[in-house]
């Protein structure tokens, strides 16, 4: 396999060019059971990992070849902090980097260690990933190796959020009867409270996963998501029910996105399409702005 993909849209990112520095075979030190790799033993240890220059030389042609790149995303085929040249390979990036950023996705396994937080530091998009808020369901859900805690991972976050200047988001997959419970999220909400990431995003199963596990609707991420409380949350989902919010007056419409800001992904998921209506009037009428939080648009209102 190659240690380039792409470039292909993401829907928040743009036009993205990953980097897989485990293109042998799958190597991550979690097993999570809706991971989209095939199962696989948790491992902190990828086997023949590229070298730098190997890589630096992949993105470079790329990059002639792709100019319309907007974002490089160092990725694996499973944990990229797990390849052994990480820091070495942020600096060699950042020098040819021209305009593009560059973003790292991470199940944040490793986000306590000081070395590993000095290099993401140097990255202008951190992405990493929260599902669960008591040490059960991690265990359960993602599966990690037994030298893994959870409390140290939220603390990792916590002193990463404090030192890290780019733009943080964390990511929480909700699987269907493992971490889809208000408690679960009351208590994720306290500590995303203490992290202070510029975006969260509540997503869940939408490929096929490695175990034989299922996605939740839309509503109820909706609904999980409304437990963490005030924070900029975006709901990341191609598995849409039904419309949850239908035949909302203006005065309705007001109350909510005074209450809780929506994304414009969100607002065009979740209500139908009368509500939309009014919302687009009320946007032209300027009771409604549109204000970017962690580089998505939110809609709000100022009641
Ligand atoms: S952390 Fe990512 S790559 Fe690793 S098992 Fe979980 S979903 Fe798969």
């Amino acid at each position: 396999m190659s240690v380039i993909f792409g470039p292909v849209p993401s829907r928040r990112f743009g036009l993205s060019l990953g980097i897989d520095l485990s293109p042998e075979s799958k190597a991550c030190n979690f097993d999570c059971l809706y991971c989209e790799l095939e199962p696989a033993k948790p491992t902190d240890r990828i086997p023949h990992p590229p070298l730098v220059q190997e890589v630096i030389t992949k993105v470079q042609e790329a990059l002639r070849k792709f100019p319309q790149t907007q974002v490089i995303t160092i990725t694996a085929n499973g944990e990229p902090t797990l390849y052994p040249y990480l820091d070495e390979l942020i600096d060699a990036l950042n020098k040819i980097k021209q305009d593009k950023k560059l973003l790292i996705l991470s199940n944040a396994s490793r986000i306590h260690e000081p070395q590993i937080q000095t290099s993401l530091a140097k990255l202008d998009i951190v992405k990493l990933s929260l599902d669960c808020a008591t040490p059960r369901c991690f265990k359960r859900l993602d599966r990690p190796l037994k030298s893994i805690s959870l409390d140290k991972i939220i603390k990792g976050m916590e002193r990463f959020s404090r030192l890290y200047g780019g733009l943080l988001v964390v990511e929480i997959l909700v699987v269907k009867g493992i971490n889809d419970t208000k408690e679960e999220f009351a208590k994720l909400g306290e500590i995303l409270r203490h992290i202070r990431p510029d975006r969260i995003d509540v997503g869940t199963i939408d490929r096929p996963p490695a175990y034989k596990v299922e996605p939740v609707s839309y509503e109820r991420l909706f609904e999980l998501s409304s437990e963490l409380g005030p924070l900029p949350i975006s709901i990341v989902s191609r598995n849409f029910g039904q419309k949850y919010f239908t035949n909302l007056s203006e005065r309705e419409i007001l109350d909510l996105l005074a209450h809780r800001p929506l994304s414009q992904e969100d607002i065009a998921c979740l209500f139908d399409e009368q509500s939309q209506a009014i919302i687009h009037q009320l946007e032209q009428e300027k009771k409604l702005k549109k204000i970017k939080v962690g580089g998505v648009d939110f809609i709000e209102s100022d009641l």
